[in-house]
């Protein structure tokens, strides 16, 4: 434990209670937000076509934040042919030396936090705790794999019989294509493309269409830390085109994909129609994910960590809590409570320090949720709804709500955003609330509140979820302490962020030798 414990170097925070770290690091991101952002497809040889396309703030879409041009398909062959050649040279490098270049990495983002946090507050419309957390998220994932790929790619003496020795090596797969969503625009999209590149893959990235820049922008400084320019390629553009051109084409290895379970099902069908060899998936998926209370829950812990669970991020977290099956004795009160709570909710500007919830990522996703909220209204009991500031009129906002539902068949998919659903469950029901939780298919994060070892036992050995948190929040897992991912359709495994993740980039190769 204690060798674990050293290898783990998480990033350097902010110190966000202390005014005049706070004050500097605000001025520095204001003066680097007035940057002429802009992304384009980084690919060696290619001269894309096409029209830039205008890049607004979540927050405020008169906002004109950057621009960015998608990939033409010329541009999608061009990158694969690229990334064919670059990938032996690469793959040969040492493992040592792919390593160095990745903490490199890690050490210019770490140094230039204030840019990726003004790209994060004004692309993705994240709070500035948030733009934090992401910066050092991403930080420590180019550290952790580097650290990996220095330990992994040693190749291992195998006992054998005498006369004979027996090693097993491991290399890069050969091209790897990262698709990313744009809740975590920095943390994930690095932290694939830092396993895939520690691991001796070539690697074609193609972020969200909503966070674009962040994704160029991190490009570019892993090409600045040394990552060669064919080795790790950028290509922006529409999934269902530049993506789905990329899953289906037999020159790719393996697909590290994150977004949504509809979403992964279609790469897996497409690299399994490939006339190819068989192609690697690892997709991290959504989730419907519970936080169970039983009666010796403390209340106002719980509905702190509802709370943060729940809304934090605006509730555009896979790992965030979606339904809160409160126990019937403290239900009533853990319900007043959690409506006080969020009475106290400032929902507006994700530039403010003060705000506690800033906007969805676009339109269509808050028209989703107000879809979702109409059907609630009519099918649940309002419990609260929090209230939106003045500056929200011009952005993407939803004011977080809260319902109480009957059963959690009233849910039938995720429902991505700040939407808390509360069902009351008697002692004689635990069995039934465990498992409806696992009738939903979905498992990703799992919330207990309990004084009762024997309760917490039972559920966290019953719910077959990826990531279970006992008496706290539920999300914001820490790369290396808290491997994250889930289970059936949310997600194939291995973990990020955990030791089994950068062997599934690799392909193993034994050597026995006659001596
Ligand atoms: P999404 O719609 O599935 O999109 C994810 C990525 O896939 C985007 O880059 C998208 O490109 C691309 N894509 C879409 N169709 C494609 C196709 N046919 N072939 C190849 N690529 C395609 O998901 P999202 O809305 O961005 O993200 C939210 C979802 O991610 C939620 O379900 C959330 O739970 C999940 N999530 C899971 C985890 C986890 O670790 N388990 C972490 C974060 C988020 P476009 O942007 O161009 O459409």
């Amino acid at each position: 434990a204690s060798e674990q414990h050293l290898e783990r170097s998480n990033s350097m925070g902010v110190n966000l209670a202390n005014d005049d770290q706070l004050r500097a690091l605000a001025e520095q991101i204001n003066a680097e937000a007035a940057r002429p952002w802009r992304a384009t497809p980084l690919v060696p040889g290619a001269n894309p076509a096409g029209a830039d396309s205008a890049v607004t703030s979540p927050a405020d879409r008169r906002q004109v934040v950057g621009h960015w041009q998608a990939a033409d398909s010329a541009t999608v062959e061009q990158a694969l042919d690229n990334a064919v050649a670059a990938h032996d040279g690469w793959n040969e490098t040492p493992a040592a030396g792919r390593a160095a270049i990745l903490e490199h990495a890690a050490d210019l983002l770490e140094q230039r936090m204030p840019q990726y946090i003004a790209l994060c507050t004004r692309e993705a419309g994240k709070s500035i705790p948030d733009g934090v957390a992401e910066v050092r998220e991403a930080v420590d994932f180019l550290r952790y794999y580097a650290g990996q790929a220095r330990k992994l790619f040693t190749p291992e003496a195998l006992p054998g019989p005498t006369g004979e020795s027996n090693t097993l090596q491991l290399s890069g797969r050969g091209v790897f294509v990262c698709i990313s969503p744009w809740n975590f625009p920095l943390a994930i999209f690095t932290g694939q493309v830092a396993a895939a590149l520690a691991a001796g893959n070539s690697v074609i990235a193609k972020p969200a269409e909503q966070t674009n820049l962040i994704g160029y922008y991190a490009v570019k400084l892993l090409h600045e830390a040394g990552v060669p320019e064919a080795v790790l390629q950028f290509l922006p553009g529409d999934g269902a085109t530049v993506g789905a051109a990329l899953t289906r084409d037999p020159r790719v290895a393996g697909v590290a994909f994150t977004g949504s379970t509809e979403t992964a099902r279609a790469i897996n069908r497409a690299l399994a129609a490939r006339d190819a060899a068989i192609g690697v998936l690892i997709a991290e998926t959504g989730g419907q994910n519970a936080l169970i209370a039983d009666s010796s829950s403390l209340p106002e812990q719980l509905v702190k960590d509802a709370i943060g669970s729940a809304f934090t991020s605006a509730g555009q977290r896979c790992s965030a809590a979606r339904v809160l099956f409160v126990q019937e004795d403290i239900a009533d009160k853990v319900i007043g409570m959690l409506a006080g709570a969020m009475a106290e909710l400032k929902v507006g500007d994700p530039g403010q320090l003060s705000t506690d919830v800033g906007p969805v990522i676009d339109e269509d996703a808050r028209q989703i949720l107000v879809d979702h909220a109409a059907r609630m209204d009519k099918e649940a009991t309002l419990i609260a709804e929090a209230a939106l500031d003045d500056d929200a009129a011009h952005g993407c906002f939803f004011a977080p709500r809260a319902y109480e539902l009957k059963s959690l068949d009233q849910l039938q998919r995720e429902v991505f955003g700040p939407v808390l659903h509360v069902i009351r469950w008697k002692a004689s029901q635990l069995d039934a609330v465990i498992a409806a939780i696992n009738a939903t298919g979905y498992g990703l994060t799992l919330g207990i509140h309990s004084r009762i070892d024997e309760t917490v036992e039972k559920i966290a050995a019953k719910v077959k979820v990826g990531n279970c948190y006992v008496n706290r929040n539920q999300i914001g897992a820490v790369v290396g302490v808290q491997p994250f991912g889930g289970q059936n359709l949310s997600g194939t495994g291995p973990k990020a962020g955990g030791p089994h993740y950068l062997p599934r980039f690799t392909t193993e190769k034994t050597i026995t030798v006659n001596t």
